[in-house]
This record gives structure tokens, sequence and C-alpha cells, in this order.
């Protein structure tokens, strides 16, 4: 038996207007080298100014890590060679990053798990090469962008559990409203670093995994290089300290590099850069950037309106239907059901005309009005899904569709009278067997009442009233 040690480094690419060291825009998919200027460039001569937002976002982070935050962060220069970063080294942190000893407390199905942050710096990242046929491409547009590294300590011991931290750290990221995410478009990246030992020996040599483009890639990638290096250890052979790339379509794990050391890299003070010195009014902004963060939104979810796990973790996964839920439930309806109603009907729709929640005609007034229309007996069930329906395709109230349509339920008790004797008058016989103690043809009449009013009618109103009526004449 082997223990695995298992730590994680997070790329975050930052939401923010321009990049972090001059005032190019920072978009995706934009023209290639369309976003680009001396200073992320890296010509002689030009200095760089620290972007307020990006550096107000990596304090951020690390205040909802829990890290200590640093009174005065270095930048540093990590010196290397590639041809996507056009100024041959890397503005970076290494001595006094933004933030260090954090902690995110992992729920692992149950059982809580501290995952202790060691560090979370800012940089700027590189450009990106596209390679076609036999020429390699360069596109600087990425080039200066924020880039957030965070790097939790070796505690994981699983592949499940690595895929946990990134889910957790991913829906954190999305509410804190940093980064969309994105792991297939690169704004959310994760290596990891992996070692095996006996248990009781300490980290083993380190191994580290690129290329993991989803959560579910780092849970297989983590599988197979822990069981790779356990293969190793029982041969007796060595792991080799290096650098392995994740190929997803063979499901393996393949040598790329031996590892570099930090030495390596020449790092030395950025010296066109002073420390940041956050001042009261910056630590203010950051506080006033903090949000209730997913998995204390999710105890009181269920605390405040009794939500059941599932119903929960469909609600919290995504901070803008969290707030459409509460926002609903404060304008009168049920919790229960504007919950229920999110994660079957309204999830559907959505997925059927492939939109988002919050660009859907769909708001929490009009979520909330067909749900007190619905709790109230004005409309039935069956309405209020067609109403829901029209309300996606016409974007209308839930009142102005239901008056359109006179969908509105009957529950008049003259009106359903006058309704039941009718059916009485046509049906004579059913009505007979009725009388003479037979229940069967109750349910064939409260159907043809039903079917009479196009599924209007209150059904049990109907029921009540038709067996009244038999029985007075009895
Ligand atoms: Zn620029």
């Amino acid at each position: 038996m082997y223990q695995a040690f298992v730590g994680l480094e997070i790329h975050v690419q930052l939401l923010t207007k321009s990049k972090v060291f001059c005032g190019c825009r920072a978009a995706f998919g934009d023209e290639p080298n369309t976003n680009v200027c001396p200073v992320c460039m890296g010509y002689p001569g030009v200095l760089p100014t620290l972007n307020r937002q990006a550096i107000v976002q990596a304090y951020l982070v690390a205040r909802a890590l829990d890290c200590e935050l640093s009174e005065s962060a270095v930048f540093e220069r990590k010196n290397y060679f590639y041809p996507d970063l056009p100024k041959n080294y890397q503005i970076s942190q290494l001595g006094s990053p933004v933030g260090r000893n954090g902690r995110v407390d992992l729920d692992l199905g149950g059982s809580r798990r501290r995952v202790p942050i060691r560090e979370v710096h800012l940089e700027e990242d590189a450009g990106k090469m596209i390679h076609a046929g036999d020429v390699s491409l360069l596109d600087y547009n990425r080039a200066g962008t924020p880039l957030l590294e965070i790097v939790t300590e070796p505690v994981l011991e699983r592949g499940e559990e690595a895929e946990l931290f990134l889910q957790y750290f991913r829906r954190m990221v999305r509410y804190l409203g940093v980064c969309d995410g994105n792991m297939e478009e690169g704004s959310l990246r994760c290596d990891a670093n992996v070692s095996v030992n006996r248990p009781g020996k300490g980290l083993g040599s380190k191994v580290e995994i690129k290329n993991m483009n989803s959560s579910r890639f780092v849970k297989k990638a983590l599988a197979f290089e822990i069981a790779r290096q356990s293969g190793l250890l029982d041969r007796g052979a060595p792991v080799a300290q290096e650098t392995r790339l994740w190929n997803e379509n063979r499901d393996l794990t393949e040598a790329m590099r031996s590892k570099e050391e930090a030495d390596d890299y020449r790092y030395f003070p950025e010296p066109d850069l002073p420390p940041f010195k956050p001042d009261a009014a910056f630590l203010l902004d950051v506080e006033k950037g903090l949000v209730e963060l997913p998995s204390a939104r999710r105890e009181r979810l269920v605390a405040e309106y009794g939500l059941g796990p599932d119903q929960v973790d469909f609600i919290i996964d995504e901070k803008s239907r969290a707030d459409f839920f509460e926002r609903t439930v404060a304008l009168g309806a049920d919790p229960l059901a504007a919950a229920s109603w999110l994660g079957s009907d309204v999830k559907r729709l959505l997925n059927r005309e492939g939109v988002e929640l919050a660009e859907s005609p769909l708001t929490p007034e009009r979520l909330a009005g067909l749900l007190v229309l619905l709790a109230s007996g004005r409309i039935h069930g069956k309405i209020a899904k067609q109403v829901l329906e029209v309300l996606f395709a016409e974007g209308k109230d839930p009142e102005t569709i239901i008056r359109e349509r006179a969908w509105e339920q009957l529950i008049d008790a003259g009106a359903i009278a006058k309704l039941v004797d009718e059916a009485i008058d046509a049906n004579e016989k059913a009505a007979a067997q009725i009388r003479a103690g037979d229940e069967k043809p109750v349910g064939f009449l409260v159907g043809e009442i039903m079917k009479a009013t196009s599924g209007r009618a209150e059904p049990q109103l109907v029921r009540s009233v038709l067996k009244e009526r038999l029985a007075k004449s009895r």
C-alpha cells in the first residue's frame, strides 16, 4: 500500500477589462494580435503599470481562501524563453505573493477535509501558439492578461478529491465574479503535482501533470498517475522527477520534460514595478467584493427554506440561479415549489430553447406570479405548465396569459353546480347507477365535465358537488 500526495496549481484568468500591466483589451476570441502594445510585447524602455481591478480581484480571491494578505506584494521577473512570451520573462511573484497560508474546508460527501492553500500570486499570461500544418502561428492577444495562480499543499490523496476541490474552486471564482470558470477555453486551468510513497515516509519524487482541461480529466489523470507511480515502486524502479502531459485520447500521462527548479528561472525583483502596499480604501474595496460563498449559502438555504440535498445543490450551483430563487421566494412563492419548478419544468424549457435563465423571458416576478396563481387555486398544475410554455414563447406575465386564454380555473360553486346538473341530465344511466350506490361512474362524469370546460374546472370541487347532488336526489 502506498500513500499519494496531490497538490494542485490552478490558473485563473481574471475577468478584467484590460491587461494587468498595460491598457490593452483583455478579451477572448478577438482577431489575433489586435490587442497588443509595446508594453505587453516587451519593447525596450516601456514601463508597466499595475491594473487596479486585477489586484483587487487577486486580493479578493486570497481573502475568500482565508489567506494572510500581503502588506507588500512584490512582483518578480521569471526568466525563460518561449515563443509565446515576447519579453523572454514573465512578471510574476515569488518571495511575497498576494496571499499565503489560506485554507478550504472541502466537503467530501459527509466528511470534511481541510486543504491548506500555500499561496495566491498574480502574474501575466503568455500568448498563444497555434499549430497549423507545418507552421506555428503566434497570437499575442493573451500576452499580459492577468492570471492568478493558486497553489494548494499536497494533501489530496485521490483523483476524486482533486475533482471535488476543483469544482468547489470553480464555483467560488464564479460567485466572486472574477473568472468565468470555462476550462475548455482555458480561462481556468489546472496542473497537479503527484508523488507516491510508502505510508509514513513523506513525499516521494514529484511529478507534475499538465493539460487536464476538465475536472473529469483531473480525476482520471491523477488516478492513472497514482497507479503508474505505485507500479514503478512495486518493481523497485525509480520515479523520475518530470513534467507529464495528460493524453485524453489514450487515457494516460506521457513524459514531456524533466522538471525545472525555481532557481532555473533566475527570479529577480521587477525593477519597473514598486511593491504593492494595500491601503485602507483598497482593503475596503476587497471586502465589498466578498459575497456569501457557495458552501455558506448551501447551509443557509437548507436551514431557511428546508431544501433537500439535490435541490439545494442544483440551486446554488450558479450564483445567478440562487439569486433568482431567493428573489422568487421573497416575492411570495413557496420555496419548495420554486426550487422544484426551477429544477424541472424551467430547466427543461431552458435546455430546449438553449438559453440561460438570466436571458430567458422568465423573471423572478413572473415565476412568483405563476406559483402564487397555482397555490391560490386560480389555475391547476396542468394549466400552470401550459402558462410557462406560453410565457417562454410570448414573454408575457402569467396573469395576462390566463386572462387572454380564459385559463383561469372554475372554482365558482354555482357555476360548477350548473355544469354538474347538465352532465347528470345528459348521462341519466350513469347518474342512476351512482344514486343506486355504485361509485364507479363518478370518475366518468367528472371527466365529462372536465372535457366540457377544457380542463378548467377544479376537479375536487366537481367531484364533491357531483356526489352531493346525486346523494340529495336519492
Ligand atoms: Zn498591451
